[in-house]
């Protein structure tokens, strides 16, 4: 968590950190200026109508519903929203979407993308789609159209909810980034970005998501 935070401090934000039973989403939305997810366990496939993969690690009690009622809430007041893994894992659930279960198991020549540590190891490269958001943002970071992430995920999305597009790929397929166009900042990226506040790669994606949290008006 102290990534997270830092991520946010250093890009001008001053995070709260959710407790779910005590922070209706409702409530959660009409404070904040944006809705920030974080890594985690998986979410429940019986929520995009599958059953569960031998591998499936549940969250936290409780935690699939809140993150989804506090993405739907976010969303219809039109606050920014960044999904950070499971974040963005979720958040696709959440507005229609479905998950690849195990990509070890479900992907052929599936690159390495369980690297646990160190949290900020390179584990593979993203290819970023010209012209999307995400492209925009990291513009200054981009080595031509790649950068270099950690990664620390067996799930991944599979069919990507409605309205949202991809944004960012693995060599190997996976889905890495995906964002709403037309909207101030939605963007899910699957990796750690948080993770590399020290050396700054991704701080481009905090600070878009804080200047467009600022900009909300209500
Ligand atoms: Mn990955």
């Amino acid at each position: 968590m102290a990534d997270y935070l830092e991520s946010v401090r250093r890009a001008g934000g001053e995070p709260h950190e959710l407790d779910q039973h005590r922070d209706a989403p409702a409530d959660v939305v009409k404070r904040s200026g944006g809705l920030l997810l974080t890594g985690g366990g998986d979410v429940d496939p019986g929520l995009y109508g599958e059953a569960p993969h031998p591998t499936y690690q549940p969250s936290e009690e409780g935690r699939d519903a809140y993150e989804i009622a506090l993405l739907r809430a976010a969303a219809e007041a039109g606050l920014p929203i960044f999904a950070i893994c499971r974040g963005m894992q979720v958040l696709n659930v959440a507005f229609g979407g479905t998950l690849l279960q195990d990509i070890p198991s479900m992907v052929n020549g599936a690159a390495h993308h369980t690297v646990p540590e160190p949290r900020y190891a390179i584990a593979h490269e993203v290819w970023v789609a010209s012209g999307s958001r995400l492209s925009e943002i990291m513009a200054e970071k981009l080595e031509g159209e790649t950068c270099q992430v950690n990664s620390r995920h067996h799930q991944a999305v599979k069919i990507v909810a409605p309205g949202w597009e991809v944004s960012g790929t693995a060599p190997d397929g996976v889905i890495e980034a995906i964002e709403q166009p037309g909207q101030p900042f939605r963007l899910a990226v699957q990796w750690h970005p948080e993770n590399f506040w020290r050396t700054g790669e991704f701080r481009p994606l905090f600070e878009s998501f804080i200047e467009a949290a600022r900009a909300v008006t209500r």
